[in-house]
């Protein structure tokens, strides 16, 4: 597997600024100690995180053309890159990694948004997006230490804070982005 990985992460790259590639490598580390934490395969969690953002530099004509291709929800097509690469970013894995694990494909896919009834890996790759080594906002460090003792609790308060970052900076939220804060808020 860690052949596969080396192979995976040239790709990956070569797709994106420095920046961007370091932060991938941090999602990958915390979504491996997310994984042992949490009982879940460690090599689908690597998977996932190496590619998230594979698509996060894609050309927005192009990932339109690639959501009218594969037939993806047309409400995306009024979306910017940031909501695009996620779901573009699973097509590509599929298409050309031929990953055919749905849970790795839907942690991929679901990365930006969160969706209702999420799988525990879909979780880590969310939270461990928002809280690798790299990230630097305030209250991260709260999210780093909840992440540590409960993933559902992590979970919800990542997603509080970015719809809380999204209402704040006045952009638009993405349907599933309300449908996942919703459905977390509805939990216990
Ligand atoms: P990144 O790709 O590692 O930077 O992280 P994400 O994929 O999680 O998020 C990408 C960007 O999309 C961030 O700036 C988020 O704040 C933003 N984002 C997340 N959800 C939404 C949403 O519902 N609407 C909009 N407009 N942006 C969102
Ligand atoms: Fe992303
Ligand atoms: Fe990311």
């Amino acid at each position: 597997f860690m052949e596969r990985e080396q192979e995976i992460l040239q790709v990956v790259k070569e797709k994106m600024p420095e920046k961007r590639y370091i932060h991938t490598l941090g999602v990958r580390d915390t979504a491996v100690l997310l994984a042992k934490r949490y009982g879940v395969d460690t090599d689908a969690a690597i998977t996932a995180a190496i590619i998230h953002d594979i698509a996060k530099y894609a050309d927005v004509q192009w990932m339109r053309q690639v959501v009218r291709d594969h037939e993806l929800n047309p409400t995306l097509l009024q979306w910017g890159s940031e909501i695009l690469h996620g779901p573009v970013g699973a097509v590509i894995a599929k298409e050309q990694f031929g990953i055919e694990d749905e849970d790795i494909l839907n942690a991929i896919r679901y990365h930006t948004t969160g969706r209702v009834n999420m799988s525990k890996l879909e979780k880590i790759i969310y939270v461990a997006d928002m809280i690798e080594p790299n990230r630097q906002f305030e209250g991260v460090e709260r999210l780093r230490k909840l992440a540590e003792e409960n993933l559902d609790k992590a979970m919800k308060a990542c997603v509080k804070h970015t719809i809380s970052f999204l209402v704040a900076t006045e952009q638009c939220i993405y349907p599933l982005s309300i449908e996942c804060y919703n459905d977390l808020m509805r939990e216990e």
